[in-house]
């Protein structure tokens, strides 16, 4: 049985090598967040365009601003003027931050570290060359490339495409990620459930955090415990390029996903990975579909998505695999798992200034989603590890959703 890291690995090396070339699309930048750039985005000018003042005060020749040296103030410059005039000898500008600082002047000088008399400017300190300006074309080049294919586009890569103009960017068509939960005993969200149903929260779920991951959920609803229902269903899912079921992959006389799949032409390259929840979870290709069977109980199903399919949409997008974002934290309490497996169990971070404190959530297993939604990470405790002492530091990783 893998663990979950060469299992990982195992997702990162088939996707890497089975995935086709990436169709892409224009997007505007206001609806570009999540989508991973397709293309280079270059600088239109230079950054900034103009010797930028980064503060309210005085452009000055530095050598003529000495301490307790006085300046005629011979006009204005705020963010946005037109500036042509060089700075005449022995004066000085009032200038506003943002405003380019005219030829000639070398520095300026905080309006705190001056007083004002009419006209006249008197210094209180002497004035250094360069002080509170950003020269032209420090940040960028015209020209330069400051954005590349890959690249995941969140907030500031948004505003920094807007600042050069690049608001139609070319980025990767997001990866379709086809969803269907199996079982006799599930019906639809929206339909009142026999005393002995369940809801398809698992769907929910799978569709959020396909979504949360910077894929495109493709719902295919339920397929009862049967093989003619399954393996209808799974082959519309397999005109995606991701189809990840869950239920139906435990060794149940009824779990009969890897059956059909099977049928179907499906390699796997593995249908078990030593944690808990999550152990039955399954990976394989059928055709030129990635396909994962993710048990059914919805924190397994949760946990395996994060462990394995999120990597497989990473790729399949065109942006490299995200590492887990692994967080290091104190235990509050002391724990006692049966070693043998890697858990992830529901757990809660709290923050005491800026080290991390976590503890682990009362739970009844892999059922209880009303565990997780109360936890914000999960706590991670290595297949080694059975008994864990309070103040231990521990790894968890964050509910990237929430937090
Ligand atoms: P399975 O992996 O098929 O053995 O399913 C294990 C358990 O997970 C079932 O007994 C259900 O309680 C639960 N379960 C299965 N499918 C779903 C679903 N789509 N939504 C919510 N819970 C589910
Ligand atoms: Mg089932």
């Amino acid at each position: 049985m893998l663990t979950y890291e060469e299992a990982r690995r195992t997702v990162v090396d088939q996707v890497t090598k089975g995935k086709g070339p990436r169709a892409t699309t224009k997007i505007s930048v206001w609806d570009a967040l999540g989508f991973v750039l397709a293309e280079e985005v270059k600088t239109d000018r230079e950054y900034p365009p103009f010797h930028r003042s980064t503060r309210d005060g005085y452009a000055v020749r530095a050598s003529e601003a000495a301490s307790d040296a006085t300046l005629r103030c011979v006009a204005e410059i705020k963010a946005g003027d037109t500036v042509t005039q060089p700075l005449a000898p022995a004066t000085c500008l009032q200038i506003m931050t943002g405003a380019a600082v005219p030829d000639g002047a070398d520095a300026v000088v905080m309006i705190e570290h001056t007083s004002r008399d009419g006209d006249v400017v008197r210094f209180d300190r002497a004035a250094q060359p360069g002080q509170n300006i950003v020269p032209r074309g420090s940040e960028a080049k015209r020209g330069e490339t400051i954005l590349s294919a890959g690249m995941r586009l969140g907030y500031a890569e948004l505003a920094l495409a807007a600042q050069v103009g690049a608001t139609q960017l070319r980025c990767a068509r997001k990866p379709r990620v086809a969803i269907l939960s199996t079982g006799d005993e599930v019906v639809a969200v929206d339909q009142a459930p026999g005393a002995f149903q369940i809801r398809n929260s698992n769907s929910v779920s799978l569709a959020a955090q396909v979504r949360l991951a910077g894929g495109e959920p493709v719902l295919l609803g339920n397929a009862a415990d049967r093989i003619d229902d399954l393996r209808e269903k799974i082959s519309r899912g397999l005109r995606e390029e991701v189809l990840v079921l869950s239920g139906g992959v435990s060794t149940g006389k009824y779990d009969l996903v890897e059956t059909v799949l099977k049928d179907l032409g499906a390699e796997f390259y593995f249908d078990a990975v030593a944690i808990r929840p999550g152990r039955p979870a399954v990976f394989g290709k059928c055709g030129d579909t990635f396909v994962f069977g993710l048990p059914g109980n919805p924190v397994s199903t949760m946990v395996t998505f994060e462990l394995f399919v999120v990597p497989a949409i990473d790729l399949l997008s065109g942006a490299p695999a995200r590492a887990l974002p692994f967080v290091e934290a104190r235990l509050a309490e002391p724990l006692n798992e049966k070693p043998g497996l890697a858990h992830f169990l529901p757990a809660r971070v709290e923050w005491h200034g800026v080290t991390p404190e976590v503890k682990a959530l009362p739970w009844q297993g892999s059922g209880d989603v009303a565990a997780l939604a109360r936890a914000n990470c999960f706590l991670v405790v290595a297949a080694d590890r059975g008994q864990v002492s309070a103040g231990e530091t521990m790894p968890i990783l964050l509910r990237k959703d929430i937090i």
